[in-house]
């Protein structure tokens, strides 16, 4: 990925041995998604393949851990008493939103718009509480059992017991992040016993740090952005036997504790007799950074709803890294900035250069499309949250809005619709928007996000 001579232009830059020009050829839509336009991609991959990288036995191997663990969870954090230690988000439909969505877009979307809202998951308060929280929980208990401090048939509660915090103290955790995987990883690190540190980079927000610092982790701090932050984590993680980095661009295990938002989501669905099924297809649009998230819960999602559901990823303008590693083939080998893109959001939980490795191999045929939002969109629509439903997220958390537009109101989306025929369904579809974070930023922060919203 070096410049053919120093200081050439983006067209003497060669990706994978082709230069940008070649690229632009066999891919059009790439000089859209250098031209920082709002667009929607559709994945020429979505049903075919099949990859046996994760199985339905994967995650409903995740599902038992984190069952064995909620006696734990509900011990050592007694905000998730409600539903018994599980970590599980609401499921909220906002007719409001909806509203003010058709106005702000001028796209009528018909049906239902549903909010699942991540940034009320108790203990982190964003989606990495599910695949942060569930690796530790991992790692956790294979050192136990594997020490016979503990048989799977155990009360996991006596986790909490000092003689275990002592026993974790030996072992550390290493992770990096832009922020909240950080914050996830650091608070059930810190509460297990385990020594932990967080590779930070430039784009993670200041209270974020602070308030990783004030539950006992080690933040170290990088002038660089979210792939080298990881590296350096990853590196120095090696040299130490004792210490786990829970590698983020490469990891199966956050993404089947993403996975395991399936079969929840579809209890939900259930229980609030709102049907999915091929009378009433489901779309689910999520943020995407490095795509373990997202990845995770569209894998869940497909063994939860099969054919009904069409999840698609939503990435900001300038840093739409796992559509371009999809689009290529060549995942985690491209970087935004190969394409002339600086990486730089409001979004900051999105602000990734480098799509996962693992994600666009294992859940890419996956993937009904990829879609990407300009910042101003994001203030926007934050604000509209906050106006019409009263809900507050950070400005990630709400780039699936983007989605019932790109949709309903692009030749693109429209032709997808076609496709399969799902156009006279839409009236009785349900637009799922994943509202990935947000739970915990402080009051005056949110503050500044409404009047900067405000203000544009
Ligand atoms: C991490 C994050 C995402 C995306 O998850 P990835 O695994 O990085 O793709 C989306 N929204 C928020 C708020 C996040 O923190």
């Amino acid at each position: 990925m070096q410049s053919e001579r120093p200081g050439g232009d983006q067209v003497d830059q060669k990706i994978a041995g082709r230069a940008i020009k070649e690229w632009i050829t066999e891919f059009p839509i790439l000089k859209k998604i250098m031209a920082k336009q709002e667009m929607l991609w559709l994945n020429p991959e979505y049903g075919k393949s099949v990859s046996d990288r994760v199985t339905a036995r994967d995650v409903a191997d995740a599902e038992d851990r984190l069952r064995r663990f909620a006696p734990y969870i509900e011990k050592a954090f007694p905000e998730t008493g409600a539903l018994h230690g599980l970590i599980e988000s609401p499921l909220y439909e906002t007719p409001k939103l909806k509203k003010f969505l058709e106005q702000a877009t001028g796209v009528a979307v018909p049906g239902r718009l549903m909010m699942k809202a991540d940034n009320e998951l108790p203990i982190s308060g964003s989606i990495k509480a599910r695949g942060g929280i569930y690796e530790v929980l991992k790692t956790a208990e294979q050192l136990a059992v594997s020490h016979n401090l503990l048989k799977f048939s155990d009360d996991y509660s006596v986790l909490a017991d000092d003689a275990f915090k002592k026993f974790f103290s030996q072992y550390s955790i290493a992770v990096g992040s832009t922020g909240n995987l950080g914050l996830s990883i650091g608070i059930i690190g810190a509460k297990l016993g385990f020594r932990t540190t967080v590779h930070m980079s430039r784009d993670a927000q200041q209270w974020k740090k602070d308030l990783l610092r004030e539950k006992g982790a080690e933040v170290c701090e990088y002038d660089a952005d979210y792939s080298v932050a990881v590296a350096e984590g990853r590196r120095l993680a090696a040299q130490d036997a004792r210490c786990h980095f829970i590698d983020d661009e490469n990891s199966k295990d956050l993404f089947v504790g993403y996975a395991t938002a399936g079969n929840r989501l579809k209890e939900q669905f259930n229980e609030q007799s709102i049907p999915v099924d091929a009378d009433h297809p489901l779309f689910v649009y999520l943020p995407c950074g490095v795509g373990g998230g997202p990845g995770g819960a569209t894998f869940g999602l497909k063994q939860a709803f099969g054919e009904n559901v069409h999840p698609f990823f939503v990435e900001p303008m300038h840093a739409p890294c796992f559509l371009l590693g999809l689009l290529t083939g060549l995942h985690d080998q491209i970087s935004v900035q190969d394409f002339g893109l600086d990486n730089q959001t409001v979004a900051d939980g999105l602000a990734v250069p480098k799509p996962s490795a693992f994600v666009g191999k294992a859940a890419g045929h996956l993937i009904a499309g990829c879609l990407t939002v300009n910042d101003e969109r994001l203030f926007q629509f934050l604000k509209g949250l906050v106006d019409t439903e009263n809900m507050s997220v950070e400005p990630s958390a709400v780039a699936g809005l983007i989605g019932p537009k790109m949709l309903l109101g692009t030749e693109e989306g429209l032709d997808f619709l076609s496709a399969r025929q799902l156009q006279d369904k839409l009236p009785a579809a349900a637009h799922l928007f994943w509202a990935t974070g947000g739970g915990m930023v402080p009051e005056k922060i949110r503050a500044a996000y409404y009047e900067k919203a405000a203000r544009i």
